[in-house]
């Protein structure tokens, strides 16, 4: 039997340089990247390689020169609409969950994307219900965020991003920070999820047990591509990406 996969990320030749950085230092200086649909990529590389801008640019909330595609969709110099429907099929948790976090109640957060989705108020309780039960935290819709747990505010943060039910997710360094048990559950919970990723992250541990792809980049470019086992498992290597 043949399955047919789709590509669900296409970036070529993407370069961006900030507005207001080195005028001769380009944050993305031509990636090029293909991730098929239930692949989960590590993004690894040292500070100031490029990543967090490549994350940006798969939503659109960058936009660079080149190309990116969402599941075919074009997203630089995407209009308005497209934007809004490769926005809702492309998750994207931020490094510090307060960004994630603004409402007086968790359940309040992880309603705030359906509701802009425009569904209704059954299907939005259902979502908010099913992303809480998801990460582990059936029961806490009423806490406040400020009164949780470093651990239980990332997987929050979590919730707030599969409500909306995305194809892809894309996450930034989401278990700095955490303590050991934090850190095994989100482990966890990353490698529970079906969806596609691209996942930033110094955490070799995190990386080797629940994205099996591993990406490295330094100075705007991707550098290696291959099996996470086989790539974490080379020391010099490891040193090269600073981890
Ligand atoms: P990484 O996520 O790999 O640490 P970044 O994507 O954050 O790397 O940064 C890539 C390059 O872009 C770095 O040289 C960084 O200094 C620069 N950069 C990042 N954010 C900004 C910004 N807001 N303004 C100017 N330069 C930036």
């Amino acid at each position: 039997m043949t399955e047919s996969y789709r590509i669900a990320l296409r970036v070529n030749g993407l370069r961006y340089s900030y507005p207001n950085g080195l005028v001769d230092h380009a944050a993305l200086d031509g990636v090029d990247l293909t991730v098929m649909e239930g692949e989960k990529v590590a993004l690894l590389g040292p500070n100031g390689a490029g990543k967090t801008t490549l994350l940006l640019h798969v939503n659109g909330l960058l936009q660079g020169s080149g190309e990116v595609a969402v599941f075919g969709r074009r997203v630089i110099d995407a209009n308005k609409a497209d934007l809004a429907r490769i926005r809702a099929r492309v998750g994207l948790i931020f490094q510090d969950a307060d960004d994630q976090l603004f409402s007086n109640s968790v359940a309040e957060d992880v309603a705030f994307g359906p509701i802009h989705m425009g569904l209704g108020p059954n299907e939005v309780g259902e979502r908010v219900e099913s992303a809480m039960s998801d990460v582990g935290l059936s029961g806490f819709g009423d806490r406040a965020p400020y009164h949780l747990s470093g651990g239980e505010k990332r997987r929050s943060a979590i919730a707030t991003v599969l409500s909306m039910r995305p194809e892809i997710i894309v996450a930034d360094e989401p278990s700095s920070g955490l303590d050991p048990r934090a850190r095994r559950e989100l482990i966890r919970l990353i490698d529970s999820l079906p969806q596609t990723m691209l996942v930033v992250t110094h955490d070799v541990d995190l990386a080797r047990a629940a994205l099996p792809r591993c990406v490295v980049m330094n100075n705007g470019r991707v550098v290696a591509d291959g099996p996470t086992a086989e790539l974490t498992g080379n020391q010099e290597f490891l040193e090269s990406c600073g981890l």
